[in-house]
């Protein structure tokens, strides 16, 4: 298996304020200029331009992007806009959104492929309901999504994949090794099936309760190629650990 550069990405979801640039500026003193791991952070919009000043070499991304680049979308932001904001990637398909706002494996495709266009990163999240984990058919269903949810031009140089099982986000559950591991294995053929050789490029994070305590186990899992952090990354002292754990 291929050893690839681990990247270790903090979701703060609607969290922060102008008063926590000091986190970032805590975080970026730290970590940014550690080259055995990429560090990213996907702050609410609003501090999207003022984090990317002061990011140090911490990757500045947007939690959500439209699929299309302009017209009559109250509310929302294109590519063009978080880029010009200063975000160099984007999460996209986060389960939050799929369940809140409806959004379906195409919409995720096509944000993606938008990201694309506007030449930004992607990282593209799948996982289960606690009901399908349950069904015994977990990898199926997520294989299944992120087969319908991968651009056309999905390429290992912009494109990541976070498995976030969604019964483990925010609940302090984390699924046994072994099923991290069969996930991630299962999502590795999914990506070379689709895009022969490239998809032994792609990094797939794993995303849930990911903590300091945790972190080095999961992170030495087979073929987890880093974390995306939701409640541990909004602080310094908890998220700088995490960074830490990462294999060099
Ligand atoms: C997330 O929402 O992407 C996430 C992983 O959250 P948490 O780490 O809080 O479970």
């Amino acid at each position: 298996m291929r050893q690839l550069k681990p990247y270790i990405v903090g979701n703060w979801k609607m969290n922060g304020s102008s008063a926590d640039l000091a986190i970032l500026k805590a975080i970026a003193d730290a970590a940014g200029s550690d080259t055995g791991v990429d560090v990213g952070i996907c702050p609410p919009a609003t501090l999207i331009a003022a984090f990317a000043q002061s990011a140090g070499g911490v990757h500045i991304g947007a939690q959500d992007c439209h699929a299309k680049t302009s017209g009559a979308h109250t509310g929302c932001l294109s590519a063009a806009m978080i880029k010009e904001a200063g975000a160099t990637f984007s999460i996209v398909g986060h389960s939050e959104r799929r369940a809140d706002q409806g959004e379906t494996d195409a919409d995720v495709a096509a944000k993606a492929e938008a990201l694309h266009d506007a030449v930004l990163g992607a990282i593209l999240c799948v996982g289960e309901t606690l009901d399908e984990r349950d069904s015994g058919n977990a990898i199926a269903i997520v294989t299944a999504q992120l087969a319908a949810s991968l651009p056309q031009s999905a390429s290992a140089d912009w494109l990541s994949v976070a498995y976030e099982p969604v019964w483990a986000i925010g609940t302090g559950r984390v699924p046994v090794a072994d099923d991290i591991a069969a996930m991630h294995a299962a999502l590795r053929a999914t990506l070379t099936d689709r895009m022969g050789a490239e998809g032994a490029g792609v990094r797939i994070l794993y995303g849930g309760s990911v903590n300091s305590g945790n972190a080095a186990e999961i992170l030495a899992i087979p073929d987890v190629g880093g974390a995306l952090v939701g409640g541990a990354s909004l602080k310094a002292e908890t998220f700088l650990p995490i960074i830490q754990a990462a294999p060099r």
